[in-house]
C-alpha cells in the first residue's frame, strides 16, 4: 500500500474540539481512547449509560489482548485480576472426553499466557480509571449521541445530557461508534450484516461459591448433551459461570425464576453451596458488517461483528480492532498520513475477525447439537479426530503491510535480557527488530526515528532465522508491515515511516 506516506491536511489546524469522539464506553471504546491519547489525539468519549454494564458478559480474553492492554498501560493493574486458563474439556453425555484443549503452562510468543479468566467490568473499571489520569481525553456518562452530520472536514455530533435533557454537539475530525450490537453509527453508515447463520439462545448464570468446591475444576468444560448442551467455566475468585441453551419451545421468564435456575443448576451446585449473583438469557448472533467506514465516521467492536462466544472471542476481536485503528487514526488526524490508511482498517480486519466467528459457529453447531444420532456420530468423529478444532491465527488481510512472507502475521514479544518484556517501554509505537548481525546497520538506519531491538533471546533469533530476514518493522498493533533480508534491502522499509513511526 504505497499511499501511507502522502501526508494529509494536519486537522489540529481546524477548529474542532476534539480529533476523535468515540460513542460508546465499553470494553472496545475504552481501549481505542486509552491508545489513542498514547498517541497524542484529544479524544471525546460519549456513553449512554450512567453505569458499567452489570449482566454477564466476556469471561476470557488471550494473550494478543493481553499485550493490547500493556501497550495501553493497564496491564499493571490488570495482572492481579486475572488467572491464566490451561484448558478446555469437551465432553459427551456418557461422560466420555471427546476433546482435550490443552493450553501452554507457560507464557507464550506474546508474552503472556495463552488464556486468561477475567470479570469484564473489573477490565472496564481498570481502562476507566487509566483513561481518567489522561488530560487529552474528556468522557461524558449519561450522555447519547442521537445524530452524526458530516462535512468535508469535520462531523458534528449531536449528544443529549440524559440527566436533564439538554442538548451538545461538538466538531471532532473523525467519530467511532464502539456503541455495540444495535450501533447507531453502524446504521449512519449505512452497513449491511453478512449474517453467519447461528442464532441460538442460552441462559448465562453467575454464581458466587460459599463455600470450597474443588471438583467443579479449573478447566472449562463444554457438556455436549443433545438434551441440553452446557458450559461450565471457572471465573476468578469465587464467581463460576453455567451457561445453558434454551430449548425452542422454553420460556424465557419461565426458565429464569430462581427456583428454576437451581434446578438446571443442580448437577454442579445446591444453595448451600453457591449464592446466584446474576443471570441473563442472550441470543448470540454471528454477523460482519460490510461497511466499517464511511468518510468521516468509523466501527469497532460488538457494532463491526458479532460471534457465538463458543471460543470466547467476541470482545477480543473487538479490542484488536482498538488496536489495529487508533494508530491509524493518530496519524490521519496528525497528518502524518492520507485518509487512505484508514480503508486498511476494514480490508486487514473483517477477513480476520470472520475466520474466528466461522470457527465458533462451527464449533457451536458441534455443541448445539439436539438431535442424539447426530451427537453420536458427532461423538465418534471428534473421539478420532481430537485436534479438527484449533484457535485461529489468521494473517492480517491486505492493507497497511507488504503483504507477502511474515508481514501481516502477529510479532512475538520476547523477553529481554533483562527479564523485561520487550514492549514495556514501547507502549503503542512501532519498533524495529535487527538481528544480532544487522544490529549497528539497522541503527544508524533507523538514525532515532523509531526504537530498535536486537532479537539476543533464542526466541526472537528462531522467529527471524525461521522467517529468512534480519530486520522486521513491527507496527504499534505489534503487526509485521514488512521484513528484509539484509542491510541492503533497510531502505525499503522508509516507505512506512512517516506513517507509521
Ligand atoms: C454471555 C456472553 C459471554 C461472552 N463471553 C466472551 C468471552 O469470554 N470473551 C470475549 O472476548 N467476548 C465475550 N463476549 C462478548 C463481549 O462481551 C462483547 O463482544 C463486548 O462486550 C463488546 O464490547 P463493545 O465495547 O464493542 O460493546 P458494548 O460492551 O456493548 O458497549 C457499547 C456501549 O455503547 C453505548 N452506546 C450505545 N449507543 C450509544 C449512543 N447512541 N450514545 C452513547 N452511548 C451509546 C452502550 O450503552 C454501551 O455501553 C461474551 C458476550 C456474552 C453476551
Amino acid at each position: 500500500m504505497s499511499s501511507l506516506s502522502v501526508v494529509g491536511p494536519d486537522h489540529r489546524k481546524a477548529a474542532l474540539d476534539y480529533d476523535v469522539a468515540i460513542v460508546g464506553y465499553g470494553p472496545v471504546g475504552a481501549t481505542l481512547a486509552n491508545l489513542l491519547v498514547n498517541r497524542g489525539v484529544r479524544v471525546l468519549v460519549l456513553e449512554r449509560e450512567a453505569e458499567i454494564y452489570r449482566l454477564p458478559r466476556a469471561v476470557h480474553f488471550d494473550g494478543e489482548c493481553m499485550r493490547v492492554f500493556q501497550a495501553a498501560g493497564v496491564a499493571r493493574a490488570l495482572e492481579p485480576e486475572v488467572i491464566p486458563i490451561f484448558g478446555m474439556r469437551f465432553v459427551s453425555p456418557q461422560g466420555q472426553l471427546l476433546i482435550d484443549w490443552q493450553r501452554p503452562l507457560e507464557p507464550g510468543p506474546q508474552g503472556w499466557y495463552a488464556s486468561y479468566r477475567f470479570h469484564q467490568p473489573r477490565l472496564e473499571e481498570i481502562l476507566r480509571a487509566r483513561l481518567a489520569e489522561r488530560p487529552e481525553a474528556r468522557v461524558l456518562l449519561r450522555h447519547e449521541v442521537f445524530a452524526l452530520q458530516e462535512a468535508d472536514d469535520h462531523v458534528q455530533v449531536r449528544y443529549e445530557d440524559m440527566r436533564n435533557g439538554r442538548l451538545h454537539q461538538a466538531r471532532v475530525a473523525y467519530v467511532v461508534g464502539c456503541d455495540g450490537a444495535r450501533s447507531l453509527v453502524r446504521r449512519l453508515i449505512g452497513a449491511e450484516l453478512d449474517d453467519l447463520q447461528s442464532h441460538e439462545r442460552w441462559l448465562v448464570i453467575d454464581a458466587l461459591l460459599k463455600r470450597p468446591r474443588p471438583d467443579l475444576g479449573d478447566d472449562s468444560i463444554q457438556y455436549c448433551d443433545p438434551a441440553r448442551p452446557a458450559t461450565y467455566v471457572r471465573g476468578v475468585g469465587v464467581r463460576r459461570r453455567w451457561e445453558l441453551m434454551l430449548l425452542p419451545h422454553e420460556e424465557v421468564a419461565e426458565q429464569t425464576r430462581p427456583d428454576r435456575i437451581w434446578q438446571l443448576l443442580e448437577r454442579w451446585i445446591t444453595p448451600e453451596d453457591a449464592d446466584l449473583e446474576r443471570h441473563a438469557v442472550y441470543t448470540f448472533h454471528s454477523v460482519v458488517a460490510r461497511g466499517w467506514r464511511r468518510n468521516r465516521l468509523l466501527i469497532a467492536g460488538d457494532a463491526a461483528h458479532q460471534t457465538p462466544p463458543f471460543l470466547g472471542q467476541g470482545m477480543c476481536a473487538g479490542i484488536r480492532d482498538a488496536a489495529n485503528l487508533a494508530w491509524k487514526l493518530a496519524d490521519v488526524v496528525q497528518g502524518r498520513a492520507s485518509e487512505a490508511l484508514l480503508d486498511t482498517y476494514e480490508s486487514e480486519r473483517a477477513p480476520h475477525v470472520r475466520e474466528f466467528i466461522q470457527t465458533a459457529v462451527r464449533l457451536g453447531s458441534v455443541i448445539q447439537t439436539m438431535d442424539p444420532e447426530v451427537a453420536r456420530r458427532r461423538d465418534l468423529a471428534m473421539a478420532a479426530d481430537p485436534e479438527q478444532f484449533v484457535v485461529p491465527q489468521p494473517t492480517l488481510g491486505p492493507g497497511a503491510h507488504q503483504g507477502d512472507g511474515i508481514s501481516g502475521t502477529l510479532a512475538p514479544q520476547p523477553l529481554l535480557v533483562d527479564g523485561e518484556r520487550s514492549d514495556d517501554g514501547l507502549g503503542y509505537s512501532p519498533v524495529l527488530w535487527l538481528a544480532p548481525a544487522l544490529a549497528a546497520a539497522g541503527q544508524a538506519w533507523a538514525g532515532g526515528r523509531i526504537a530498535c531491538r536486537v532479537a539476543a533471546d533464542d526466541h526472537a533469533r528462531a522467529w527471524m532465522e525461521n522467517a529468512g530476514v534480519q530486520a522486521v518493522l513491527v507496527r504499534p498493533d505489534r503487526y509485521v508491515a514488512q521484513a528484509v533480508a539484509g542491510a541492503a534491502e533497510l531502505p525499503a522499509l522508509e516507505r512506512w515511516l512517516p506513517a507509521i513511526a
